[in-house]
Formats: C-alpha cells, structure tokens, sequence
C-alpha cells in the first residue's frame, strides 16, 4: 500500500466516521417532507355535524376558532365597557367623530340597542383598516345620526358569525378536546379589534381567553386568530401580547409568511420555514385545492394552513362537505409524507427546533444524546424527531425508551428516528 492509498483510505473513513453517529432535529415530525393544520373559523355549527365526522373517520386532526362570548355556559358576553352609552349617543349631537372620540363610538356602536347599527359598524371599521380615517369617521356619524333620529328600530342583533354559532356548548367542546381536536380563540363577539378602544380591545382578547383556561385549559390559550384575518397594526399590537401566536401574523424571524390574500408562492422563500395559508372559498376547484398539497410536497419547508369557514350552505363561502371528504381523503392517502396537526403543534414544534440544542456522545456499543431547548417546558411540550446516524453494522437499534427502533438507509448511511421531550437524554444501543 502506498502512502498515498493509505491517505486516501485514512481519508475515507474518516468521512465514514463523521458520517455516522451524526444526529439532527428533523424539520417536520417523523422526518416527513410538510406539515398541514386544517383550521375552522368562527365555531359555525354545520362544522361539528358535517366536518368534524368527516376528519374523525379519517383521523385527521384540526384546530377550531371559536366565539367565545355566545357559547352555552360562558362567563364572559358581549358588552361595551365604559360610561352609558346615552352619554355618548348625545355627546354625538353636538361634536362630530374625530380621533379623539372614534375607539369610544365604535366600541359602544354594537351596545347601542338598534337593529341596523352593526352594518355601518362594519363599513366604518373597514374604511378604518383600509387606512380611509376620514370616511370611517363619517360613517360613525351617519351611525349614531341614525340612532339620535329613531331611523333605526329597537332591538338586539347577532352578527352573522355569531348566529351561526348559536347552540354551541362547552360540554361538546370539551368532548372534541379529548379526542384531540384543538379549540383557540377567536374573540368574544367576533368584532373589528382595529376600532375597539383599548379597554375594549382587553375584554374581546383576555375574556375570550379566560374563558378558554376555566373550560379547556391552559392548553388552548397557546395561539388564537383575531376576526376577519386582520393584520392591522393596532390590532395586532394588543393582539401579541395576549397569545404565543396569531394565525393572522407570525413575527419568528426563521418563518416567512404567506396569508390568505397574497399570491406569493411558497417555493420563493428560502427561510427555514414558510407558513402558506389558503383559505378554499366557494368557487375554488377540488383541482386547486389539491394542488396546496402537491406544492407542499415538492418543497420541504412548507406548513400549509387551511382556513374553512362555511359549511352546507351555513357560513362565509360555504363548501359542500362532500367536497371537504374528498379533499381530506387526498391529504390522508399522502400522511406518510405530510404531518396533519394542529396548529398550535405545528408552531410549538418549529419553535422547539429553532431553539434546541443536540449534544451527541458516541462509545464503542451505545450512543447517547440529549436534546437542550431554551424554551418554557410547560408550554412547549411537543416532542420534536431526532435522526440519528447509527453504524452499518447495527443490526438491532434500541433505546432506553423503546426496545426496537426500525433502522432506516438514506444516501448517506443507517439511521433511525424518534422522538424525544426537550431536556430527555436517550441512549441508543445495538444489544
Ligand atoms: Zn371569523
């Protein structure tokens, strides 16, 4: 053997050794290529009889935005918190709408006590988000004009997304939280928050979640999504705050976005991970749809969201459950690629891997390693895939907390995957 074979073999397996006992934080659950969250808005009862039975044949988890303030058994309803609401309905004579008084009239415009109201309530707030401050004024006083010359009957009214829900208990809910489904807020009364003053603003996010924790726990207070998929300033400032995360906006530097409204396509970003959310409305094709899946397949950073409002003919942009089952069936035929969770999971498990540490440490017969997180513990509790490199010559690979792991070959070498709790050390062995 020549010096030179002999460098070159030396060389080898060097490579080889480096190669091996090599482990790595899988970027998705069980090392699969996408992940997908099913997401429901605004707790519409044609979701739990159509949908839901759907996704529990199919195994299919998802996460339900719920209006807290309607649910059978809340502590919290709607209301307008402040001075009585006669005060400002005069007030409103004598002093037009302006920056000053315009949180103040469209918190209170809902609480007035007239049918009517709600609709210019809307079409103020609107102008308010698209940046139209002085349109949105006008409005407001159009409104409460409205209201000063008895244009407007008496009465209460629901929005549409709050009769939608009408029925809806907590003891259901609970049910669906033991089988797995994730339930996050969505408000108190399904408002505009941009046009809330800001004690107002309080009541629609902490009530909502107060209610949440004494009915579910401190598990569903972890994300919510703040009505209409706003991604307004204002809103989004008391909004951050009160939850770990938003489906209207993630701010993780590691992620890049992609709402509902924007045509960006994933595969543009080369972040570490790319949130794609589409929400199918009416119109959209079975094609389309599935094309979401296909797209996220092909990529290997995407965390496709999908938003589903009505169903049969009962909600915004009601989708035939028929066509729901055979879109979930396509999501199910390809699991074996894509990781269907929640979307809480799915955000605690790109957090946790962002900020965890691996240790490795090789002997002769075992390998021994522990995963480090940064992170609170009690929230964060997902456990995250490691991949672990082992030696060709394993032949059994267990682990101290499983007696058999099935060893795996990619281009490189063996490995197995399982998963570990941040701070659990494991030690893998081939006896
Ligand atoms: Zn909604």
């Amino acid at each position: 053997m020549t010096y030179k074979t002999l460098f070159s073999v030396c060389f080898l397996s060097f490579l080889i050794n480096s190669a091996i006992s090599q482990t790595t934080i899988t970027k998705w659950k069980d090392d699969k290529k996408g992940a997908i969250s099913l997401t429901y808005d605004d707790g519409n009862r044609n979701q739990f009889k159509y949908a839901l039975p759907i996704m529990e044949r199919l195994q299919l988890p998802a996460t339900f935005y719920i209006i807290t303030g309607p649910i059978k058994g809340s502590r919290y309803q709607g209301k307008f918190v402040g001075r009585p609401v006669e005060d400002i309905i005069k007030e409103s004579a004598s002093n037009p709408t302006n920056a000053d008084n315009y949180f103040e009239r469209a918190s209170a415009a809902k609480y007035l006590g007239y049918i009517g109201a709600d609709a210019l309530y809307d079409k103020s707030a609107i102008a308010f988000e698209d940046g139209k401050i002085d349109e949105a004024h006008k409005l407001m006083d159009t409104l409460y004009q409205k209201v000063r010359n008895g244009a407007l009957k008496k009465g209460i009214e629901f929005s549409d997304e709050v009769a939608q829900e009408q029925g809806l208990a907590w003891d259901s809910i609970k049910a669906y939280a033991a089988k797995g489904y994730e339930f996050a807020s969505h408000t108190v009364t399904h408002t505009h928050l941009a046009v809330l003053d800001t004690t107002n603003m309080s009541y629609e996010l902490y009530k909502s979640k107060e209610d949440i924790k004494e009915h579910l726990g401190d598990k569903y207070i972890f994300d919510a999504e703040i009505p209409f998929g706003v991604e307004h300033p204002r809103a989004l400032k008391y909004a951050f705050p009160a939850y770990a995360a938003l489906r209207n906006m993630m701010t993780d530097s590691f992620l890049f976005e992609i709402n509902r409204g924007y045509k960006t396509q994933p595969g543009s970003s080369n972040k570490e991970y790319v949130q794609w959310q589409r929400g199918p409305l009416s119109k959209t094709s079975l094609q389309e749809m599935k094309s979401y899946v296909d797209t996220t397949l092909a990529h290997n950073n995407i965390w496709l969201v999908l938003v589903f409002h009505g169903i049969d003919g009962l909600g915004w942009e009601a989708l035939p459950h028929e066509l729901l089952e055979t879109y979930f069936r396509y999501i199910k035929q390809n699991e074996n690629n894509l990781w269907v969770a929640t979307f809480a999971d799915v955000a605690k498990y790109m957090r946790e891997r962002m900020h965890a540490d691996v240790s490795e440490n090789k002997t002769g017969s075992t390998i021994t390693v522990h995963l480090k997180q940064t992170l609170d513990s009690r929230v964060y509790d997902v456990p995250l895939t490691l991949k672990t490199y082992v030696p060709g010559s394993w032949k059994v690979v267990k682990s101290n907390q499983q007696p058999n792991l099935k060893i795996q070959k990619d281009a490189k070498e063996s490995y197995v995957l399982y998963d570990v709790m941040p701070g659990e050390t494991i030690t893998l062995s081939h006896q």
